[in-house]
């Protein structure tokens, strides 16, 4: 049996990014930029106000103030969006809007409320330095920075940078179709009447919904009943995806098909992890698409997606980083027992004093789907003997969604 580390390592090494494509900017944010993108012009592209005010020569207001106010001429004005036709002369204001080019001749704009305005005159109540109120072509991000690196998972705020350096369409990474699997004669759809002895399908939901936040597109093929010929029909129907995920059928019960299968139709990589929940993972390939053969219990079925299914489809994006969060975090609760498998708890986190408190999420039975509920956090214990004492600092893979770090 391999360790997670070993497991992790043989899985990871067969998943490498996809392709680029070019997207709509506003169908990108969500997906993983696939080329580095650098500024290709100045943000602000010009000069500009940051204040409704007046554009002047600062020569113009030496020795201003509000008991000796300097008289200009209004020579015009510049809203936002439309550029001053002439040229800003010695003892001359311009009325200025926010985001308005800074007039020819103009090095400074006062503000609005250090002026007083009475038809053509403008007395300006205070000596402003050359600059003073304007933001220049660049200040924000100059020409030819490296905005994003290759890899970075685009949000808001990517979105926005590129919209205002005009970067539409954007190179993002192709996303991974998954092909989703359940197997077992047990098993019914959510919205069907159940026969006697049936139970309700749940792994599917959650790994569609678990895929498309990791970025890739989920494909559903329903429920394979446990026969090599209906599993080989199904999985026959999935040729064209980029990952197969099967849920149920790889412990060592009789009916466990999805091994055989992939020993007549692939190959199995590797069958068995030293973790709990989901020891009976099982990873190959189905004709020559990767396949992983989740366990059935929701719990390992969640988990192992989690460790090795969700860090390969982040690699198929071209991810920067892979990885869940790892932090640590307090113990609270009671003491938990290390086993000789790496043990994934299901914790609540909370902050206390500033301080990060992981509580397990109650009993950790792998059927039980309600442990996954509000559980924010896997704590990571170590293969071992002994316990690890309510207050101990455990490492824990924080399940968030935000981006973070890679960038
Ligand atoms: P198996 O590995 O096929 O023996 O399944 C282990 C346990 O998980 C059994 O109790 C199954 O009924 C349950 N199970 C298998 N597939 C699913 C599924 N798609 N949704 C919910 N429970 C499942
Ligand atoms: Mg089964």
């Amino acid at each position: 049996m391999m360790s997670v580390e070993e497991a992790r390592e043989a899985i990871l090494a067969r998943f490498h990014s996809l392709p680029g494509e070019l997207a709509p900017l506003t169908a990108s944010v969500g997906r993983v930029l696939a080329e580095d993108a650098v500024a290709p012009e100045d943000l602000p592209s010009f000069a500009n106000s940051a204040m409704d005010g007046y554009a002047v020569r600062a020569s113009d207001t030496t020795g201003a103030d509000q008991g000796h106010p300097r008289r200009l001429t209004l020579a015009g004005e510049v809203p936002a969006g439309s550029v001053y036709p002439g040229e800003l002369r010695p003892g001359e204001a311009i009325r200025i809007l926010t985001g308005a080019p800074i007039p020819t001749g103009a090095d400074s704009v006062v503000e609005q409320e250090l002026t007083a305005v009475d038809d053509a005159t403008v007395w300006i109540q205070a000596a402003v330095s050359p600059g003073s109120n304007i933001r220049v072509a660049g200040d924000d991000v100059p020409l030819g920075t490296l905005l994003l690196r290759r890899g970075v998972d685009l949000g808001p705020v990517e979105g926005a940078l590129l919209a205002a350096l005009g970067l539409d369409p954007v190179p993002v990474t192709r996303r991974p179709r998954v092909a989703i699997l359940a197997t077992g004669d047990e098993l019914a759809e959510p919205g069907r009447a159940l026969r006697p002895g049936q139970i309700r399908d749940s792994n599917s939901v959650y790994l569609a919904a678990a895929v498309a936040r990791a970025g890739a597109e989920p494909w559903l093929l329903g429920i394979a009943r446990d026969s090599a010929d209906d599993l080989r029909a199904h999985l026959n129907a999935a040729a064209k995806a980029d990952l197969i995920l099967t849920s149920g059928g790889v412990s060592v019960g009789t009916y466990d098909l999805v091994k055989q299968v992939l020993v007549e139709q692939g190959s199995v990589e590797l069958w068995r992890v030293r973790m709990r929940p989901g020891k009976p993972l099982a990873f190959g390939t189905y004709g020559r698409t990767p396949l992983f053969g989740l366990p059935g219990n929701p719990v390992s079925s969640a988990v192992t997606f989690e460790i090795f299914a969700r860090p390969a489809i982040r690699q198929m994006l071209g991810c920067a980083e892979i990885e869940r969060p790892l932090v640590e975090v307090e113990l609270g609760g009671t003491a938990i027992p290390r086993i000789d498998r790496r043990h994934f708890v299901r914790a609540r986190l909370s902050a206390r004093d500033g301080r990060l408190i992981a509580t397990p999420t109650g009993a950790q039975g792998s059927h039980r789907i309600a442990s996954l509920l509000g559980a924010s956090a896997l704590l990571v214990i170590h293969e071992g003997t002994g316990v690890v004492e309510a207050g101990a600092l455990v490492p824990a893979l924080l399940l968030v969604d935000a981006a973070w770090g890679g960038g």
